[in-house]
């Protein structure tokens, strides 16, 4: 059985990128293929402390657990949930791919040069590293898909090429390479891989950690101010509704929202809006879905107890310590520690 693994770091609340780009694409994936797959969706608590929580970590942990259930996670038996530092072969197998992985590699890392502020000294360790922690997180399962959106594409491709190494240095086949990141986009059912925009610099992406309130919409944001963000989301003066990322990213991105959450293809929403002239409508358009999308997700989520979440981490994190450390133990024979 193939394994469709992911995570989203629980720093703070999380935006509507995370749950369009990471989120929702589990939960969906999940409901397809949760009898014929093995579906882990963990929780990086490890990953979580390299920069400041805000907020109560434990909170965080169990709110981000119950986004994927309000996203329509189903519970069964083949799906795994868990967090990172319950599973401690995570740490481990890091420190073994930690001496396969270069210095060249990972501070090659867009996410490390992006949250270093291009590699400064006083950034953290755990900042430069983290992307091996990933590697362990996904290899130790031998996870074929890894459903994320686009800025994690390049910690997926090293993953790959630290498993390839592993293996070629150990003369046998440990680590399942995860699949190239086209194959993920394709998996996932998107051309490529997604990228919600920041609303009020659309060049950027949309970060959970973003400093400026108006720049994303939170999961947990009330619908009528998460209205207002997207009536003063930064568009052009253009005066075309196109889906044009290169020249009119605002534009582009408020259609891609918009086609997401009407489950329409962007051909489609782009046509409905191709010749208006004038953004009022189409941003109106866009402010409303929002709002709707958000009053029934917090129904949904509130909904859910914290038992139901606590009772599938109990589970899971037997099972992902059994399978985790079976894998732990292959890669510490192959480097002579066993
Ligand atoms: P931070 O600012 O703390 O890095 P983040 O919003 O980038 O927060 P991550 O925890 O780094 O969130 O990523 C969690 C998941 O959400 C990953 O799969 C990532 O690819 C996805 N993701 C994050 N931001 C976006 C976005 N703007 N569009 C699509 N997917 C996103
Ligand atoms: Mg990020």
């Amino acid at each position: 059985m193939e394994t469709i693994l992911t995570g989203v770091r629980t720093n703070g609340e999380l935006t509507l990128g995370n749950f369009l780009g990471a989120i929702r694409p589990m939960a969906e994936l999940a409901k397809k293929y949760h009898k014929t797959h093995k579906i882990n969706v963990f929780v990086p608590d490890l990953h979580t402390i390299i920069a400041d929580v805000q907020g109560d970590l434990q909170a965080n942990i169990i709110r981000s657990l119950k986004y994927y259930l309000a996203a329509g996670l189903p519970i069964h038996d083949n799906i795994l949930v868990y967090r990172q530092s319950y599973v401690p072969a995570h740490s481990e197998l890091t420190w073994i791919l930690n001496c396969t992985a270069t210095m060249g590699e990972t501070s090659r890392m867009i996410q490390y040069k992006e949250k270093s502020d291009g590699g400064k000294e006083t950034a953290n360790v755990g900042i430069f590293d983290y992307p091996v922690l990933m590697a362990a997180d996904i290899l130790l399962y031998s996870a074929k898909y890894v459903p994320v959106g686009e800025d994690q594409f390049q910690h997926l491709e090293l993953t790959r090429d630290l498993a390839l190494r592993f293996n070629h240095r150990a003369g046998k086949e440990i680590f399942l390479p995860p699949s190239i990141t086209s194959e993920q986009a394709e998996f996932m059912g998107l051309s490529s891989g997604l990228r919600i925009r920041d609303l009020q610099n659309p060049e950027k992406k949309m970060d959970k950690s973003s400093p400026n309130a108006n720049s994303k919409i939170m999961l947990s944001d009330e619908p009528a101010v998460a209205s207002k963000k997207i009536m003063s989301a930064t568009t052009d003066n253009l005066a075309k509704i196109d889906y044009d990322m290169f020249n009119q990213p605002g534009i582009s991105n408020l259609l891609q929202i918009l086609s997401l959450l009407t489950d329409t293809t962007l051909e489609n929403v782009t046509a409905v809006w191709a010749g208006e002239d004038s953004y009022g409508a189409f941003k109106q358009n866009v402010a409303t879905v929002v709002s709707d999308f958000l009053t029934d997700f917090q129904a949904k989520y509130n909904s859910i107890d914290d038992k139901t979440v606590l009772d599938l981490l109990e589970k899971g994190e037997k099972r992902a310590n059994e399978i985790a450390k079976r894998k732990l133990l292959e890669a510490q024979k192959a480097v002579g520690l066993r």
